[in-house]
């Protein structure tokens, strides 16, 4: 795909903030020739290469590769790329339904087989990456979306995909991104990744769909990586009351420490609790269901933390423009890269193991 260098104001009119990232923000945009309602993710890159500021170039154009190579009906689709020197803009799917968690959230009950049904198609969309040897290496309920909630089986749409890579034929990956309690313990020990990365945080989201229980967080990110690395988790009967043996059986073959041994998306979409192969699978899954009020209440502890993360980056990003000598430039102008003097840039904390979401 060519990046283009026109003016996307030119071709799009540019409306409402969707979202915001650590870099930039998610814009409602329309296609000015057809009147087509986009997404416009807007990205601040570098400078120059001594900047701190901002995305690498090649980051964004990694980030382009991959979404290239990834047309499917859960994986946000990419339309087009603009570039200027200092922001790039992917015109992507818009995503209207707000993310999964949310809408399980707003419900009063969900059964299991509700809660396979969203989870088949996260399995399929990962399964497909991983046949193209893409992991996304940050699956988390904040990039699993829906496409509409308001039809009768809304489609999963996977979104952000900054932190995925494509191996090579035998090439050894490491990389210490992610977030704590969704990583598994292969990225705590900088030991080579995998697309069975993906997997693990597959078992620890899955975990916390049924119980409203995630299964390492702890008081701290300190305390909570220790937690991985010893693979301290269990099932407490006062909150898994609910829920079917097979649903444990499916999590505790993703949530191993060895990769290799690790259910494989294929092989999750054949485990017995998505895939029932008796009548009393079956009912077994349409019998249990999601333990709602601890759901809920995960839920809305996650959006506080997420709005609080927010304040705070925008708080901090706002000093920042006014201690730089750009502080009267637009916060969006294409000319615009300030600098940070202190010692931990809000650029430098994207999802390092130190921050926490
Ligand atoms: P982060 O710094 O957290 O990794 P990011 O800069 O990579 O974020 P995304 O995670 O891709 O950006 O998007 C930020 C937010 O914008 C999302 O959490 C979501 O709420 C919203 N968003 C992203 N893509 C879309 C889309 N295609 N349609 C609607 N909203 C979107």
């Amino acid at each position: 795909m060519a990046f283009k260098h026109e003016n996307v104001a030119d071709l799009y009119d540019i409306g409402v903030v969707l979202g915001s990232g650590h870099f930039g923000q998610v814009r409602q945009v329309t296609e000015r020739s057809t009147g087509a309602q986009w997404a416009g993710k807007f990205i601040k890159t570098r400078k120059s290469a001594g900047s701190r500021l901002g995305v690498e170039r090649s980051a964004v154009e990694r980030e382009v590769e991959l979404l290239q190579a990834l047309t499917h009906p859960s994986i946000m689709a990419l339309k087009d790329v603009f570039e200027c020197r200092a922001e790039m803009v992917l015109i992507v799917e818009l995503i209207s339904g707000g993310e999964l968690f949310d809408f399980i959230a707003a419900k009063d009950n969900v059964t299991e087989s509700e809660a396979i049904a969203f989870l088949k198609q996260i399995l399929e969309g990962v399964g497909f990456m991983h046949s193209k040897h893409i992991a996304h290496f940050d699956l988390k309920p904040e990039n699993i979306m829906l496409s509409d909630k308001d039809v009768a089986n809304p489609t999963i749409k996977l979104i952000d995909f900054g932190l995925a890579h494509q191996f090579k034929q035998g090439e050894e990956y490491k990389s210490m991104c992610g977030t704590p309690q969704y990583i598994p313990p292969e990225v705590i020990n900088y030991s080579p990744l995998s697309t069975a990365t993906d997997m693990w945080s597959i078992g620890v989201i899955t975990y916390i769909l049924l119980s409203g229980l995630s299964p390492f967080q702890d008081n701290t990110d300190e305390e909570t990586l220790k937690n991985i690395i010893a693979m301290k988790f269990e099932f407490p009967e006062h909150v898994f009351s609910m829920t079917s043996e097979s649903a444990k059986d499916f999590i505790k073959k993703l949530l191993v420490m060895d990769p290799i041994e690790r259910m494989t998306a294929e092989e999750c979409l054949i485990h017995q609790w998505i895939k029932p192969m008796t009548r009393k699978q079956m009912a077994n899954r349409n019998r249990s269901s999601i333990n709602m009020k601890n759901f809920k209440k995960f839920n809305a502890k996650r959006k506080w933390k997420m709005s609080f993360n927010m304040v705070w980056m925008c708080n901090r990003f706002m000093r920042l423009q006014l201690l730089s000598s750009a502080a009267n430039a637009e916060l969006r102008d294409c000319e615009s890269d300030s600098e940070d003097t202190e010692s931990k840039p809000a650029s430098l904390m994207r999802r390092r193991l130190s921050s926490s979401s």
